[in-house]
């Protein structure tokens, strides 16, 4: 049983002793290990008075996820071979609830950036206020370029295992990059097929089948409400400011909207393939063209400069050199380095707002704090999307479907909670909020709280 020392010194050491096994229990996981070390470095100062953490093991428990399945899926396609991807689900922490969290399917996806996203997934879930768990799965499967019809074989491949080890108490899925309603649409036909049950067994569903009004705007929508949030508690407004933002799919295009919406001027865009940048702030219509060409037709991000003369393409850049007030990487992790936020700062950016998870290398948010940055971590940012998709778990229970103005309002609501339990949590003694502790320390009160009341499990 460790003994509790209270020194800053004693902290230090207990921290990296605790860094050393994590790092030797994870090899070759460099995601998962960068994502315990950010949550940790908050935690241990919190609980360095607080011997029971120590005594119950809780990060050690909280850093070994449950149970990660990882199967085989095969699928042939157009052509008539056969082809196999790995599939995994990662079942992080279900003490406050069923697991829950996105699929992921793109080629980089392999078992290291699932832990890290389930891990903090966990956290993020525990700051929704909701019951729910966290979890997180996917698959090295690459849906850029496959027709429809092998997309759907792809799925129904992938959920005749996933079935396995789903349901709606105990582990709920949603969407993630690669996965939009065409996917879900699949997987929830394939789970119904196999289980001949209804039920809530993954979000992000259509609005035909018992999906929730909100639920595709809501992660884009929620970002932009906590940097309202965030503005106003710093005595300032998110009107008239200019909005730096990458990615162009569901979190990008809906937090540009909302921006739009909120007086803001959203100047930036971009996919793997480079950047757009519109001085002028993208208008509504824009952003729906945009939406349209990524998530219908699947183009690339420079097809909005050829139909647009005051949209202009810089290939195979990030938008981060472009001087703007706020900053909301929108596209995936580790997508801001030391580079981007030095050139960030040098261009006079105010706030960064994480709605991709963990869009910023530790070094860039390091540099973010050191220059007086506001930083909002994705596990508060961007918590909007799974908020409203627990809102979705409780319309499938009740067999009822709640209005869009009821579901924007608690999404609203939902955001300005979490915004003040960061700012309970994250207070300093100088009054300044920060945001990433009181994230972390917020999101783990009520996980360890539930894992001390079950004993050794
Ligand atoms: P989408 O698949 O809808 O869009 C992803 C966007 O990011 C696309 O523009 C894509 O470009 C770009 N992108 C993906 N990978 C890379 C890369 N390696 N380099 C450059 N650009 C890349 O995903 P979402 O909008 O749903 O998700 C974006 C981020 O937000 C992810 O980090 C996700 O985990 C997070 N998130 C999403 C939630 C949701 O509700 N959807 C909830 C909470 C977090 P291209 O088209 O060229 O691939």
């Amino acid at each position: 049983m460790s003994k509790v020392n209270v020194t800053p010194t004693k902290t230090q050491e207990y921290f990296e002793r605790y860094m050393h096994g994590v790092e030797k229990r994870n090899p070759g996981e460099p995601e998962f290990v960068q994502a315990v070390y950010e949550v940790a470095s908050s935690i241990f100062p919190y609980i360095a008075d607080k011997p029971i953490y120590h005594e119950m093991q809780i990060l050690e428990r909280m850093a070994e996820p449950e149970r990660t399945v990882s199967f085989r899926v095969p699928w042939t396609d157009d052509s008539g071979n056969i082809r196999t991807n790995r599939g995994w689900r990662v079942q992080f922490n279900s003490a406050i609830g069923p697991y829950k969290g996105g699929l992921r399917f793109h080629p980089t996806v392999n078992q290291s950036i699932l832990k890290f996203l389930g891990f903090e997934q966990t956290f993020k879930n525990s700051l929704t206020g909701l019951p729910m768990g966290g979890g997180k799965g996917g698959s090295n499967f690459n849906p850029k370029g496959k027709s429809d019809l092998e997309v759907m074989r792809f799925c129904q491949s992938f959920m005749t295992e996933l079935s396995r080890h789903i349901g709606e108490d105990t582990d709920v899925p949603a969407g993630d990059i690669g996965v939009g309603g065409r996917e879900i649409g699949y997987m929830f036909g394939q789970y119904k097929r196999i289980n001949n049950r209804f039920v809530g067994v993954l979000t992000g569903k259509g609005m035909s089948y018992g999906g929730s009004k909100m639920r595709p705007e809501a992660t884009g929508y929620g970002a932009v409400f906590f940097v309202r949030d965030m503005l106003q508690q710093a005595g300032d407004t998110i009107e008239g400011k200019t909005v730096i933002i990458s990615g162009s799919g569901n979190v990008a295009t809906h937090a540009a909207e909302k921006a739009l919406q909120l007086g803001a001027k959203p100047i930036t865009m971009s996919d793997s393939s480079g950047f757009i940048h519109c001085k002028d702030g993208f208008t509504q219509e824009q952003i729906e063209w945009i939406q349209v060409l990524k998530d219908v037709r699947r183009g690339r991000i420079s097809e909005a400069a050829d139909e647009f003369s005051n949209i202009s393409f810089h290939a195979d850049s990030r938008p981060w050199g472009v001087p703007g007030d706020i900053a909301i990487p929108s596209a995936t992790q580790n997508e801001v380095n030391a580079e981007d936020a030095a050139s960030l700062i040098a261009n006079g950016v105010k706030l960064v707002a994480e709605a991709a998870n963990m869009p910023c290398e530790l070094a860039a948010v390091q540099a973010f704090n050191a220059a007086g940055v506001m930083f909002g971590p994705a596990k508060a940012v961007n918590a909007g999307g799974v908020g409203v998709s627990g809102l979705e778990m409780s319309q499938n229970s009740a067999r009822m479907a709640w209005d869009e103005a009821h579901l924007a309002t608690l999404l609203e609501g939902m955001m300005k909670t979490i915004h003040d339990s960061c700012v309970q949590y994250g207070t300093g003694p100088n009054g300044k909020v920060n945001y990433l502790e009181g994230a972390n320390i917020a999101g783990f009160v009520r996980v360890a709280e539930a894992m001390l009341s079950y004993g050794h499990v």
